[in-house]
């Protein structure tokens, strides 16, 4: 559960004044919950422990190295995409060992990087980059750990663009080449070692079922892999679904109550556990969004209110550089006040400064009727949200900020202009 509420009219994240943030870094900022991240992860740890779990955050998620440093205090592995993630992993104090990697395109040099580190798997999406880990392994006289992500053809019911478990996407290998593809590595790539099993239905999964399913039709094939290859794990994948319509009331446990229907770490737990137990193997998981994703909100200042012919406006100082997901998967967030409104609230588009139609954080939605100058939290802006951010329209990118009970810290200065052109140089 998260530590966003109003408390004496103005919203706070754990003790601290949102007001407060605002006024001293500007806006926009990101403001992470340390307790909210932290309380979340210790109930999952706590929910799996019947389970030889492990968890490896997704750092793709938000990989601000202040979070992956508490993180990795947690004893918590990671799920990495790219050789610049396994950097920042071992930038922020974490262990290489504990690190799988994840991603269709995977090059030389970032293979050759992983394999230095020593990570712990690589887990590859199709036979000809099996091959080239392979080739690359052999030539520096290592054996590289790898495991491949199968495609258990799992409509996860979520958005099409997150979706990655049905046999449209590039994700994958077929759950009906699976068997033979492993027989295939066992017997023509000598410097792999067959170590697991991933896979990984979607993002923002909230129903238990395609979870369930998938682990069902898996199953069979983890056992027989354990047999043939002595596979020690089997990575579940991420996925599980955070509240984005509804979040500021989800920080109270009455919401939770009267929302049955939520999945919740210890329901997603309860579910899987029976599946998994017997098996005998060593079980990742790979949550990104639901550990960071309701932990965080984006302070934004609205600069100018707008009466169109069709529609009000709200013009705010975030963009679709700040946060990309309405303009790109249609997500939806949350948009209060930070100082609490009493009076009738309005319908309004909220649009950020950015030349693009598509830079919009809510449209047509019912919100309190605020002024230029006041300050709104977007929610659930944790995840997906500073990680995909940009310097588009040579907008800089925006400061993160990181709560711990009554204190706070910046974990990320706001980038100044001359960081943002540091790189670009004229022609000789
Ligand atoms: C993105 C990703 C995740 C994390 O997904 P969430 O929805 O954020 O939990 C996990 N595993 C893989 C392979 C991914 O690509």
């Amino acid at each position: 559960m998260h530590s966003f509420a109003y408390r004496n009219g103005s919203m706070h994240c754990e003790d601290v004044n949102l007001a407060d943030i605002a006024g001293a870094v500007g806006t926009p900022v990101f403001v992470y919950s340390r307790k909210t991240i932290m309380d979340d992860l210790a109930e999952l740890q706590q929910a799996l422990a019947p389970l030889d779990a492990h968890v490896a955050y997704a750092v793709k998620a938000c990989s601000n190295k202040a979070i992956l440093h508490m993180m990795a205090q947690r004893g918590v592995g990671f799920d990495i995409v790219s050789g610049g993630e396994l950097w920042r992993i071992i930038n922020a104090g974490g262990d290489p060992s504990v690190c799988t990697y994840a991603g269709v395109g995977k090059t030389e040099q970032e293979i050759r990087y992983a394999l230095e580190q020593n990570i712990y798997c690589f887990n590859c999406e199709s036979e000809n980059e099996l091959r080239e880990i392979n080739r690359i392994a052999g030539e520096m006289g290592v054996k590289a750990p790898v495991a491949v992500r199968v495609n258990p053809h799992v409509d996860a019911h979520t958005h099409k663009y997150i979706t990655t478990g049905t046999n449209e996407n590039k994700f994958g290998v077929d759950i009906t080449r699976i068997e033979e593809l492993y027989a295939i590595i066992a017997a023509e790539m000598p410097h792999l070692h067959i170590r697991g099993l991933q896979m990984h239905i979607g993002s923002q999964l909230t129903e238990l079922e395609p979870f369930v399913k998938a682990i069902r039709k898996v199953s069979p094939i983890a056992l027989k892999f354990k047999e043939l290859y002595g596979i020690e794990f089997w990575s579940i994948g991420g996925g599980i679904g955070i509240v984005y319509d509804g979040c500021l009331a989800s920080g109270k446990q009455e919401w939770w109550d009267a929302h049955p229907e939520q999945l919740t770490l210890r329901k997603f737990a309860e579910a899987i556990i029976p599946l998994l137990q017997p098996l005998g193997l060593k079980i990742l998981l790979e949550p990104g969004r639901r550990l960071v994703g309701n932990a965080a909100c984006l302070l934004t200042t609205c600069l100018y209110v707008k009466k169109g012919e069709a529609k009000n406006f709200k013009i705010i100082d975030a963009g679709m550089n700040d946060i990309i997901r309405p303009a790109l998967y249609e997500g939806y967030h949350e948009i209060w006040p930070v100082k609490e409104h009493r009076e009738q609230s309005i319908v309004a588009d909220i649009v950020g400064p950015i030349c693009e139609s598509g830079d919009f954080q809510a449209q047509n939605r019912e919100i309190a009727d605020v002024k230029p100058g006041e300050v709104l939290a977007e929610m659930s802006a944790g995840a997906y949200g500073f990680s995909m951010a940009s310097t588009y329209n040579s907008r800089p990118l925006a400061a993160e900020v990181l709560v711990d009970g009554n204190k706070w810290h910046i974990i990320r200065r706001r980038q100044t202009l001359e960081q943002m052109v540091a790189d670009e140089c004229l022609p000789e």
